[in-house]
């Protein structure tokens, strides 16, 4: 089994539902949660929104592999009635967005695909949810930019 955090957000609808329900499909379609965070309200970040965002973070043991668990979260995203992607760092409002955080210690660098997510060390509202929920593994992100 791998060890995967994912980071949820909305800033559509009932947010609250939104990420219960994401939380729901999750552990149909990736596998048992073994933490969730509280769900956080946060400011939008890289657009302007009157819509500010709900966000939480989750720790999940899943038997898929990376791309694999790529498909079924954007599946969860588009069942939950996600319609537009964002391009080139243009961001939208969204009823929910699943991101892959981390993925046990894997490194991955592809187009589509990339692990630990990017920009999730600059981004509040990911690292304050996942240092309820892993204060361990935020200290190994730390090392790991050092060294
Ligand atoms: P954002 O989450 O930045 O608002 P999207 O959810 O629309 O953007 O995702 C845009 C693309 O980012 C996806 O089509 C996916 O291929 C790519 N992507 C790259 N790395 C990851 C990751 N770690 N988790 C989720 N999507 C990723
Ligand atoms: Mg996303």
């Amino acid at each position: 089994m791998h060890k995967v955090y994912l980071g949820l957000g909305t800033n559509q609808g009932d947010k609250e539902a939104n990420l219960r329900a994401a939380v729901e499909e999750i552990e149909k379609r990736v596998g048992e949660i073994t933490s969730l965070s509280a769900f956080y309200d946060t400011e939008p970040w890289g657009f302007a929104s009157d819509n500010r965002f709900l966000n939480a973070v989750c720790c999940v043991s899943t038997g898929l592999e990376p791309f694999e668990l790529l498909a079924v979260t954007q599946n969860i995203e588009r069942m939950l009635g996600r319609r537009t992607k964002s391009v080139n760092g243009f961001y939208s409002d969204r009823p929910i967005d699943i991101d892959i955080l981390l993925y046990d210690d894997l490194r991955l660098y592809t187009p589509t695909l990339t692990i630990p997510h990017p920009l999730m060390t600059e981004r509040d509202f990911v690292m304050k949810p996942l240092e309820e929920i892993a204060p361990e593994v935020i200290r190994t992100l730390g090392a790991d930019k050092k060294g």
